[in-house]
């Protein structure tokens, strides 16, 4: 099976499968307890909080471990607009994109629900939310601007350091959602000016359900907890601590940076690209500027989308630009904000590699997609 999805989850690299195993059975302590074994998952969940806050730029005491990037989306936007910061108390308008992942779209559209205004910036024509858009959707009550970093569909990277400039300038809380750049593009939440910053173990190669918040200054921020508890990850996010996947995210933190940068000296994706001109296969590429060097959104306009699907069913993994349920084909959001007819969307691929993809397979995956032109 060629797999064309890890924008979607990548598989576990074998190093953070041992460190998982091996955490199950040795640390199987609850890092609140004040015993010996206790305090050793204790200090083995705070050397990955060390890491990350390295990663980042920041303090290990800004790092909230949660279940994953939703969850930390969730924790960041209503964590800060639901809490009884006063300085909050007026604001009622969140700035947002109408390419942000489908789970920050669902918590505006809660927020609304308790009479929170949100701004949807639609993307420039290249796939960009720009920081002048940003600018020219504040207001006096805006409380929150919360941008992502790079697009999981389009695998573009927002301006952040712009967007973040503008927030700072303005005094308006910022959140990015950097469950696909983290370990892959360089972060620095100080020169990016964000408050909040999301992020995902699975979308580095890490185990599923584990993901942090960055929280600038959480020590003295009034944050509401989204999941109420026993005062675990400094009152903020309540329940036992996961430990052996943090164990495991802190392996690949560690692993994962290399071994993208080897990645992407192979340059799959240009071969790709030269592969399918020297075919002859018509395509577009969407979404424009700095890019990740493993996701790109393409649009084949000549193939044939059920004969690809059909003939390559257990031989190709393709994410599509429109997701079916059962018989009404829905157009992906980001490509309808792109501007995307439906029969364009369907034709849309997000084509993210795996690290270890070899141009064999990628010529594989050219010649079937010629195959059902
Ligand atoms: C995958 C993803 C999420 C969701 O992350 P989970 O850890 O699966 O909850 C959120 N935002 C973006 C941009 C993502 O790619």
């Amino acid at each position: 099976m060629i797999y064309l999805d890890t924008a979607a989850s990548y598989p576990l690299l074998p190093e953070v499968k041992e460190t998982l195993i091996k955490e199950f059975e040795n640390h199987y302590a609850n890092s609140a307890a004040s015993h010996y074994l206790g305090e050793e998952v204790n200090k083995s969940i705070n050397r990955v909080r060390e890491m990350l806050a390295d990663e980042i730029g920041a303090f290990p005491s800004e790092i909230v471990f949660t279940s994953g990037a939703t969850e930390s989306n969730n924790l960041a936007i209503k964590g800060a607009l639901l809490s009884k910061d006063p300085k909050l108390k007026s604001k009622k308008h969140i700035v947002t994109s109408a390419i942000e992942h489908k789970c920050n779209l669902a918590i505006c559209n809660y927020m609304e629900s308790l009479g929170f205004e949100v701004t949807y910036l639609m993307p420039n024509k290249n796939g960009l939310i720009t920081a002048e858009s940003v600018k020219g959707a504040l207001r006096v009550d805006t409380a929150l601007v919360s941008i992502m970093h790079a697009n999981n569909e389009l695998g573009t990277l927002n301006p952040i350091k712009e967007i973040g400039q503008v927030c700072f300038e303005n005094d308006v809380l910022f959140h990015c959602d950097a469950a696909q750049s983290l370990c892959k593009t360089e972060i620095d939440v100080d020169n990016f000016n964000v408050d909040f910053m999301s992020f995902s173990a699975h979308k580095i190669a890490g185990p599923k359900g584990i993901g942090a918040l960055y929280i600038r200054d959480l020590r003295e921020r009034e944050i509401e907890p989204v999941i109420h508890g026993a005062g675990q990850e400094q009152g903020v996010r309540g329940g036992t601590v996961a430990s052996p996947l943090i164990a495991a995210f802190g392996t690949a933190i560690e692993l994962f940076p290399l071994r993208y940068k080897e990645f992407s000296k192979t340059k799959a994706l240009e071969f790709f690209k030269e592969s399918l001109q020297a075919t002859g296969i018509t395509y577009s590429e969407n979404g424009h500027g700095e890019k990740l060097s493993h996701c790109c959104s393409f649009t084949f306009h000549d193939v044939k989308v059920t004969k690809l699907i059909r003939e390559n069913d257990e031989k190709i993994a393709f994410a599509q630009g429109s997701a079916c349920s059962s018989k009404e084909i829905q157009a992906s959001h980001v490509l309808t904000a792109l501007g995307f007819s439906r029969e364009e969307a369907e034709k849309t691929f997000r084509i993210s590699f795996p690290l270890d993809i070899s141009h064999e397979q990628i010529s594989f995956v050219v010649n079937a997609i010629k195959k059902a032109t």
